[in-house]
């Protein structure tokens, strides 16, 4: 067989084998990263439409002066929100984890680490569940509510927040490239096309847990809530928006299966 022949064969193989490739990653990340897919267990990324009601919610904070700022607003403006914390991201900043549980917003959990392969794991996952909780107990906080990091959810995802009580939570993106930080006037144009009654609105005020400048998100927020007050929505916090509780009785003891512990988690 010449090359000549062989060539255009072998490309032909490649592409096929590319496109397979690729059918399958898409196909993964529907099931196991989508914010939409039910797969894999239920995975609710809106609340009811019967009320004109939005919940606001940040994911990877604390993150200075980020988190504040957008809490100094909120607080003026009479806004409670939900904002998804990186274990990791509360020892760093405890006290502003502490203000905002204060003020009345919703803490819930959105992993120890952040770092994605943690996540691809059953005993990875365990642990970080553990230290994460470990974390917020520290705090007397004991969440009700998980988001995944990255949204990545294993087979083995519903039955490990199930020992530890927590409520797995979805939601829609303010904007796909919210990470490169677009304009603010950009950001809040997606997250007002992507918005209905009930919408779980996501927002960023970190970035994995580890610092990142959020100053267009900040922006974008008052240029959303804006908007959404012209056009009479109300603003709730998740667990009002699907009607289910926010915390669990810190007294309660903890589930500790792998004897981690939160200064174990570097
Ligand atoms: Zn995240």
């Amino acid at each position: 067989m010449s090359s000549a022949t062989r060539t255009p064969r072998a490309s032909r193989r490649i592409a096929g084998l590319a496109a397979g490739a690729a059918a399958t990653a898409g196909a993964a990340y529907w099931l196991m990263m989508s914010p939409y897919s039910q797969t894999l267990g239920p995975f609710p990324y809106r609340g009811p439409a019967g009320r004109r009601a939005v919940a606001l919610t940040f994911d990877d904070g604390p993150n200075e002066p980020y988190t504040s700022q957008l809490a100094d607003y909120l607080d003026r403006e009479g806004i409670p929100a939900t904002f998804f914390q990186v274990g990791r991201a509360v020892q760093r900043y405890p006290e502003v984890t502490t203000r905002l549980v204060s003020a009345g917003h919703v803490i819930g959990f959105h992993g120890n680490t952040h770092d994605f392969t943690r996540y691809l794991r059953r005993r990875t996952l365990a642990e970080d569940l553990e230290q994460g909780m470990a974390v917020f107990a520290q705090l007397g906080i004991r969440p009700a509510l998980y988001r995944p990091p990255w949204l990545l959810r294993i087979p083995s995802l519903h039955p490990l927040l199930h020992n530890h009580g927590l409520q797995v939570v979805s939601g829609e993106f303010c904007h796909p490239l919210e990470v490169a930080q677009p304009s603010p006037e950009r950001i809040a144009r997606h997250a007002l096309r992507t918005t209905h009654p009930g919408s779980i609105i996501i927002f960023h005020d970190g970035r994995d847990g580890k610092g990142g400048d959020r100053a267009a998100t900040v922006k974008a927020v008052k240029l959303v809530v804006d908007r959404l007050r012209e056009q009479s929505y109300s603003f709730v916090t998740v667990d009002r928006l699907l009607g289910v509780p926010a915390y669990q009785d810190p007294a309660r003891p903890a589930f500790i299966a792998s004897g981690a512990r939160p200064d174990a988690s570097r």
